[in-house]
């Protein structure tokens, strides 16, 4: 690869040779991934991979491109670097959503390009049973590595509460994230073991599994028919939910005795590649979930993206994406296409067991809008068609603007979803996907557990439901807390269900409330995070020499 310019003639066919060869590599990519697609749309991948293949069989980007080597004589990397920045910049100039789509498809095409002429490998096929070990994972990466089964996944960026961690354990497959060189420190045909629960890697081949594995699996219970109505010391009932973000995952854990689904997460049912799904597959997705929940309740949650995910290179403008223009801002400048999800929700409701969740939502204003958007769109559908049913909507309370109006948000919904994970980074401030801040995203901050009462407590007063449904609601650890502070509804991966149902067996209320009652004298997470564990620790033994928290990740190499 040449990536200079003044090549000499034989230097200038060979780029020419090159490009012609990324051409027909990247080509057979795409024509080969074409109804392979894992997610479940094939026809709004397919799609894509179409618009994909016309770009390159149209000529016009491989005719630039062979110009520039050819007039320039610059190599191939660098002169399809300056067409295809040509062409991003000119439709992203245009503020015409279709175009923009173009230009993803473009960018895409020319990164496929990039790596081809780089000589590094389109995806590979991983050995089944591998340890993964990744600088990043991206959810939709994830997604299709599941598909090689692998034993464990590594990253060195990444938290606890990173989208592709909460999927990786939805799929079952032990992560680690933040480990510091993990690319450097471990090395491919290495045999490690990965010790998920307490975030350690060891290389030792001689190395004991610890007792706590036995523990765990002696503690997994026959996942047919579980009890997810549980009846607590007080007399009241906890509700154990389930978060989940594929419809198989739905089907499957409704088999097990689920009840309800408290968060589906509508991002991870499609394949966005730089466009939002149309309403007609969208319609077909949410009807297949409706219909295979059978009557029971799931709460859907309208898209929760960043703009960088759904139209190509905008990420680059955004300096603070977390706070920038994305989740429910982002739908609502997008209106046309809001509405689009919003109606194919609609129209899926036939039973009535679907509702709308509302993400990051920061006050009553907000909820009200998408509301009236909801009723508009439901007065035209059910004009035509009597057999929908008008959802109910529910708001996620993530931002500590929403936790303050929450009263008035509860004057605009039906129910709320706290969602913790949100909650923390917004709260305190801290990224939850920057593994060099980790100390700082503390869930047992005094901020929380007082935002989490106030919530309950106003939840309460408006007779609607509340239900937590970040990470926290699926660790034994906060549960005695979450009991105490008056949650009787956690939505959680279905992986933590049985054990969770196994935990409360052995809590009683009382003692919780008292428990919560002096973790909110605390003032440090320290101190909240030692007596949680100690209380944990006296009612399940089992679990002492784990930290409360996630723990920090190391690798023991002998
Ligand atoms: C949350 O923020 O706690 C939540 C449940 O949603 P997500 O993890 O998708 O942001
Ligand atoms: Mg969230």
């Amino acid at each position: 690869m040449e990536d200079s310019r003044d090549l000499t003639e034989t230097d200038v066919s060979v780029e020419l040779e090159s490009l012609e060869r990324a051409f027909a590599s990247v080509t057979d990519q795409l024509r080969s991934s074409i109804d392979k697609s894992r997610i479940s749309l094939p026809e709004s991948a397919n799609e894509i991979v179409l618009a994909q293949l016309a770009i390159l069989d149209d000529g016009s980007l491989r005719e630039k491109v062979r110009d520039r080597i050819v007039t320039d004589r610059s190599g191939a990397h660098l002169a399809l670097r300056i067409v295809s920045d040509q062409y991003v910049d000119l439709f992203k100039s245009l503020d015409d959503p279709h175009i923009q789509e173009k230009a993803a498809d473009l960018q895409d095409v020319c990164d496929r390009l990039l790596n081809s002429l780089s000589g590094k490998a389109p995806m590979v096929d991983i050995p089944r049973g591998s340890v993964i070990v990744a600088h990043e994972i991206w959810p939709t990466t994830l997604l299709s590595l599941s598909d090689s089964a692998p034993a464990a996944i590594i990253t060195e960026t990444g938290g606890w509460t990173s989208h592709s961690f909460i999927l990786a354990r939805e799929l079952g497959i032990p992560a680690i994230s933040g480990v510091r060189n993990a690319t450097k420190r471990l090395t491919t045909g290495e045999n490690v073991f990965v010790d998920a629960v307490n975030g350690t890697i060891v290389t030792d081949h001689n190395y004991e599994l610890p007792k706590y594995q036995t523990a765990a699996s002696s503690a997994t219970i026959e996942l047919e028919q579980l009890e997810t109505r549980v009846k607590l010391s007080d007399g009241t009932t906890l509700q154990l939910l389930a978060n989940v973000d594929s419809p198989e995952k739905c089907r499957e854990t409704f088999a097990t005795g689920v009840h309800e689904i408290g968060l589906l997460r509508s991002e991870y049912l499609f394949s966005f590649n730089g466009r939002l799904p149309d309403e007609s597959t969208q319609t077909e997705m949410y009807r297949e979930i409706a219909s295979d929940a059978d009557g029971k309740p799931v709460a859907i949650r309208t898209f929760d993206v960043s703009i960088g995910q759904i139209i190509a290179g905008d990420s680059r403008r955004e300096r603070n994406p977390a706070l920038g223009m994305r989740s429910i801002r982002l739908t609502l400048k997008y209106e046309r296409q809001y509405r689009a999800q919003i109606r194919a929700l609609l129209r899926a409701n036939v039973n009535g067991n679907l509702s709308i969740v509302i993400p990051m939502v920061s006050g009553a204003a907000d909820a009200r809008r998408v509301r009236s958007l909801i009723e508009s769109e439901f007065e035209s559908l059910h004009s035509k068609d009597s057999r929908l049913k008008i959802p109910s909507v529910g708001a996620m309370i993530e931002l500590p603007s929403a936790v303050l109006t929450v009263d008035q948000i509860l004057d605009e919904v039906d129910f709320v979803c706290i969602g913790t994970n949100d909650l923390v980074q917004y709260t305190l401030g801290v990224d939850r996907d920057n593994e060099t801040v980790a100390d700082w995203y503390q869930t047992l901050h005094p901020s929380i557990l007082r935002s989490i009462r106030s919530v309950i407590s106003s939840a309460a007063d408006a007779n609607k439901p509340a239900t937590v449904c970040g990470e926290s609601a699926g660790s034994p650890f906060y549960l005695p807390l979450l009991l105490g502070l008056g949650v009787r509804r956690l939505s959680m991966n279905p992986s933590s269900i049985p054990s969770i149902i196994k935990y409360v067996q052995d809590i009683d209320i009382v003692e919780c409330q008292r428990l919560a009652e002096k973790l909110l004298t605390y003032s440090s997470s320290s101190q909240i995070e030692k007596c949680l564990a100690e209380f944990c620790f006296a009612i399940w033994p089992e679990l002492s020499g784990s930290r409360v928290n996630f723990p920090p990740s190391t690798i023991s190499k002998f």
